[in-house]
């Protein structure tokens, strides 16, 4: 890591807890020495390492050793046959941060990422502004760091999150507001106590993490990258971070140039990003979110404006989805590849079904979707809409009438 660069005006700034650039109001971005890199990060090297983020620690923003995060990453990415037939198409993949260690989100990569930045930058206690996982996220990695906790939601979230985050026993705020009035009021914070709050001011090294995702898509598909990403947006810094990841691998000589394209999925009810590119707009509208998908209800995005560029710049695409086709999508995927993900996973999967109808995405060409969160974290989404179990008294007789004769067993 060299420093901090501002992605604006490209003014160079020590690697410290700073996240705007005090010229242009630019957000700031890590920069590396790729130079020195070059030729000795090889594929080699990199394979002989545990598998974890850490294999990538040459691109990742620590000096250096890593706290946490040692079993983070390196989440299956398997080929999708019957998800693939369903939707129609030739070589569908997955890859499944729905089992992401210790939370079950990608958020797991960011975080151990920016909690080994703070430790190194003399932090004490870790702090987020959440829709969910990522509060689930700092709570678990800051209780292993063995930091401080503070973390602030939006009051209404899914049960599942809110005692994912509370078991670890950080100090969790529920705040009567929406995420982007969380996000503003943690702003505020964070001029006032030195904290770390992971996706404020430690966000340039946060962000980072997100890398990891999309260096693993290379490495699992034999050093190559796909033909098509649909991705989940909230922030749109996963979108813009798995582009960067395949840019510096190219750079590095890792992998061929990069020609993959890039979609961003939102739920309807949150669609700013969406909104910007299929309006073929750089102005992202911020909205007032509401959606069963929580996790991804950011009506303002601090990254849109890079995720609608990348989208641009790799002649991707958009879609947004309804309520009802996520809880469809969700049972879809479960019923064919048998995944249970959160509703972030049902926005991700309707949207690649709506781009592939739409004829976006051709049927003959390689695709990953990215599945980044747990199903039983937002049990509430489905609930109502999978049946019940079947209630029978313990003997044959009560089986017999209740369950075979009904059933096509
Ligand atoms: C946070 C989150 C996202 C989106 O992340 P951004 O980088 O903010 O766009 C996607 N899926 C899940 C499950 C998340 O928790
Ligand atoms: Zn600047």
């Amino acid at each position: 890591m060299k420093g901090l660069r501002c992605r604006e005006c490209g003014r160079d700034f020590p690697a410290k807890a700073l996240f705007v650039c005090e010229y242009c109001f630019g957000s700031l971005e890590v920069d590396y020495d790729y130079e020195a890199m070059h030729g000795k990060l090889t594929r080699a090297a990199i394979e002989k390492r545990p598998a974890n983020i850490w294999r990538y620690r040459e691109l990742l923003p620590i000096d250096g050793d890593p706290t946490v995060g040692f079993h983070t990453g390196m989440t299956p990415l398997f080929r999708a046959e019957r998800l693939g037939k369903a939707l129609g198409v030739k070589e569908l993949y997955i890859k499944d941060d729905s089992v992401c260690h210790p939370t079950l989100s990608f958020k797991d990569r960011v975080v151990s990422v920016a909690l080994s930045r703070a430790k190194e930058l003399g932090f004490d206690t870790a702090a987020c502004a959440s829709t969910g996982n990522l509060g689930n996220s700092v709570a678990s990695l800051s209780a292993k760091a063995g930091m401080k906790r503070v973390i602030f939601i939006p009051a209404d979230l899914e049960m599942g999150k809110v005692v994912g985050s509370l078991i670890y026993a950080p100090n969790l705020v529920a705040v009567e507001g929406n995420y982007d009035e969380v996000n503003r009021l943690c702003a505020e914070i964070a001029g006032r106590y030195h904290w770390a709050f992971v996706n404020i001011n430690i966000r340039p090294y946060y962000a980072e993490g997100s890398k990891t995702y999309g260096f693993e898509i290379a490495e699992q598909m034999g050093w190559t990258t796909p033909k098509h990403i649909v991705v989940p947006a909230a922030s749109g810094s996963l979108l813009v971070k798995i582009w960067k990841g395949f840019k510096e691998l190219h750079k590095l000589g890792l992998i061929s140039k990069p020609e993959s394209r890039l979609y961003a999925a939102q739920p309807d009810g949150c669609s700013p990003i969406v909104t910007a590119v299929n309006s073929g707009v750089d102005v992202i509208k911020p909205v007032k979110p509401k959606t069963i998908a929580k996790s991804l209800a950011i009506g303002n995005p601090a990254d849109g404006y890079y995720a609608t560029d990348a989208i641009r710049e790799t002649q991707g695409g958009a879609a947004s989805v309804t309520d009802a086709e996520i809880v469809d999508a969700m049972k879809l995927l479960a019923q064919t590849e048998g995944i249970f993900t959160e509703t972030a996973g049902g926005v991700t999967v309707a949207a690649a079904k709506k781009l592939i109808e739409e004829k976006k995405i051709p049927r003959d060409e390689s695709i990953v979707i990215c599945i980044t969160g747990q199903g039983l974290k937002t049990q509430e989404a489905v609930m109502d809409h999978i049946g019940k179990p079947i209630k029978i008294r313990p003997t044959l007789e009560s089986f017999e009438t209740e369950v075979a004769s009904k059933t096509n067993l």
